[in-house]
């Protein structure tokens, strides 16, 4: 079944840059997606259309049955709830532990002060803990965030994103900032959490080798547009 559908959707900065034009393309529930294309493409322009923290300026984003092109700022806020969202550079709260960070998750990533003092349930943190299990963090859930690794990191940023329950995960290049062997490691844990869970996710990633290694399906771009919508196999190296 379709979760996400993005029709005709282009995005013009003020600057009058056109960074997307014209993306049309689905995903289906559990679908593992790698989005390639160099440095400038615009695949974070598609991401961050998609969760709506930037307005489009033409065609649409649907997830499920909601069209996220058509809501208020305030309703995007709940529905952004329901994204899950990685980065390349973590995004972790240092002061607070792993399992905090996850905590954290539930509302929206900002109001790390309620997991500081105890806002959350047992069932929660249950759920926290289970999240962390499912990336191999479960030895690390005291831990400081700063005095986390790369790698690790990215695993609890992986784990806040599932704790959200998310309907789809989206990642802007969450390996780019670690080794290649860590980046397979990390990316495995990713996939691997993300079918265990049905979760559909959007990966942009520039590395074609990793992408074509862990994809269902490969979206290539390039300024802005799609080059290429397929299985890994068929992918040619002109992109
Ligand atoms: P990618 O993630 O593939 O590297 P981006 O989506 O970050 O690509 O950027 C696509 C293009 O849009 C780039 O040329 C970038 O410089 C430009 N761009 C990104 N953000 C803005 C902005 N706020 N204003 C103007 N141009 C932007
Ligand atoms: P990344 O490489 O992590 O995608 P960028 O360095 O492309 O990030 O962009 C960082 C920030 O600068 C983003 O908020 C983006 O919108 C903005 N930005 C990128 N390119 C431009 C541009 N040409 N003009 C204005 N803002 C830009």
């Amino acid at each position: 079944s379709i979760l996400l559908e993005v029709n005709g959707l282009s995005k013009v900065y003020p600057n009058g840059y056109e960074a997307l034009n014209d993306i049309s393309f689905v995903v289906n529930k559990g679908e593992f997606v790698c989005i390639i294309g160099r440095s400038g493409a615009g695949k974070s322009t598609l991401l961050r259309c998609i969760n709506g923290l930037i307005l489009s300026t033409q065609g649409s984003v649907r997830i499920q049955d909601t069209y996220i092109t058509d809501l208020s700022e305030k309703e995007k806020l709940a529905q952004r709830r329901k994204i899950g969202f990685i980065f390349q550079e973590f995004h972790l709260v240092d002061r607070l532990s792993a399992i905090d960070n996850v905590l954290t998750g539930r509302l929206g990533y900002t109001n790390s002060f309620f997991a500081t003092i105890g806002y959350f349930s047992r069932e929660h943190r249950e759920k926290a803990l289970e999240c962390l299990g499912r990336v191999n963090m479960l030895h690390r859930a005291s831990y400081r965030a700063d005095r986390l690794s790369g790698g690790e990191k990215q695993r609890v940023a992986i784990a806040r994103a599932l704790a959200q329950e998310p309907l789809i995960v989206l990642a802007d290049e969450p390996v780019a900032s670690l080794d290649p062997e860590l980046s397979w490691s990390v990316m495995g844990d990713l996939r691997k959490a993300a079918k265990e869970l049905g979760v559909s996710t959007l990966v942009n990633i520039h590395d074609i080798d990793t992408a074509k290694h862990f994809a269902d399906r490969i979206i290539g771009i390039a300024q802005g547009r799609i080059l290429y919508d397929g299985p890994p196999a068929l992918l040619t190296d002109s992109l």
